[in-house]
């Protein structure tokens, strides 16, 4: 199980943006944290196979098709180094005005009931959004962020509420239940 942010993060793009398991995720998930630096390499070879693709990132429609931010800016409270992260071009899918009013105004934790649901093209934004914030706050190597044993969409907002950019995650720990 991973015993930091950083590797909870590189375990969590190797599982849902580049499919990997055993050996090879693990592989991957040592190599980077043996070199921190082969993150940016990894994101920007995986960013490399969307970045002229604009069609909407979860129904694949190309109508009213427009950039929007993985995480709504306003979750960054009044941190302004959280904010400008958040409306990074890197933390920026396409995404069309149906699923966009579909999503109403919830972020994609929010909206998907696990993570396999989730497209890889959003887990790669999401995921360097949060590495870039735990980047910023020196929280990156913080210990295990209370995982209990199994690596699922709860996890990541655990990692992301660690920065109390959720709202209402209270509420949705109790409505998880078991
Ligand atoms: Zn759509």
């Amino acid at each position: 199980m991973p015993r930091s942010v950083r590797e909870c993060i590189y375990l969590l793009y190797g599982q849902h943006v580049r499919h990997l398991a055993g050996d090879e995720l693990a592989g991957f998930v040592e190599r980077l944290c043996a070199d921190h630096a082969g993150w940016k390499s990894v994101v920007r070879e995986d960013e490399g196979l969307w970045q002229f693709n604009t069609h909407c990132v979860f129904c694949d429609s190309v109508k009213d098709v427009s950039m929007v931010p993985v995480i709504p800016p306003g979750r960054a409270s009044d941190n302004p180094r959280v904010a400008r992260i958040l409306a990074e071009e890197f933390a920026l899918v396409p995404e069309c005005a149906g699923c966009a009013s579909a999503a109403m105004g919830r972020d994609v934790l929010e909206w998907h009931d696990n993570l396999a649901s989730i497209p890889p093209r959003v887990m790669h934004s999401l995921l360097r959004v949060v590495h870039e914030i735990h980047l910023t706050q020196g929280t990156l190597d913080s210990p295990d962020p209370n995982l209990d044993g199994l690596l699922d969409l709860y996890d990541l907002g655990v990692i992301i509420s660690c920065l109390m950019l959720m709202k209402g995650r209270k509420e949705r720990r109790g409505r998880k239940g078991g």
